[in-house]
């Protein structure tokens, strides 16, 4: 990269939607320091888009150098209107990063400390992200809710995610499968 980090900034800050896509998986590939300087000043614009954009790459990228960065980037983030607050995503990345700096290998002891329902882990985005597979969903149409059995890919813990869909956005609930018989119900026998 040798354009300069804020001038790249500027640019992907006045990109359209197919050009954001493109401009933020060349950062999440990338491994020079640019990428997340160029990170830290998108995740500090307090655009809605980018400033979640920016923090999800962040988590993915699961390096935890800039956490301090990033949590002073987190406290000067004005509030914006909306159903849901956009500085939630940033939260969760710094969460994410935590638990990779106390060296957890994945996932699962954050999804253990989630108290009831909460919006931060969504079990598609889990799945999209390489971190759990969705086994079985089950959707319970009468009571408007859908369990989700997922298996953790790292550590290989199973959890079954409730969704709860009677506010602005969705939150979700994680539980572990002790139960040898659920297991088996929903995942195949498999291990
Ligand atoms: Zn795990």
């Amino acid at each position: 990269m040798e354009k300069n980090v804020q001038e790249r900034a500027n640019e992907i800050l006045k990109m359209d939607y197919e050009e954001i896509e493109q401009a933020y998986n060349e950062l999440l590939e990338s491994s020079e320091p640019e990428s997340f300087q160029i990170l830290l000043i998108l995740l500090s614009s307090g655009d809605v888009i980018h400033t979640q954009k920016a923090a999800d790459i962040l988590a993915l990228k699961g390096d935890p150098k800039y956490l301090s960065e990033m949590k002073e980037i987190r406290g000067k983030l004005p509030e914006r209107r909306g159903l849901r607050d956009y500085r939630w995503t940033v939260d969760r990345a710094i969460e994410i990063l935590e638990n990779v700096r106390k060296a957890a290998k994945c996932r699962c002891e954050l999804y253990e400390t989630q108290s009831g329902f909460g919006e931060r882990f969504i079990p598609s985005v889990e799945q999209r992200d390489g971190i759990v597979s969705i086994a079985k969903e089950v959707v319970h149409q009468e009571e408007y809710f859908t369990e989700y059995f997922c298996k953790c890919n790292i550590c290989g813990r199973r959890w079954k995610v409730l969704d709860e869909i009677g506010y602005h956005y969705p939150l979700y609930s994680w539980e572990e499968i002790t139960d040898k018989r659920e297991y088996d119900t929903y995942f195949e026998n498999n291990d």
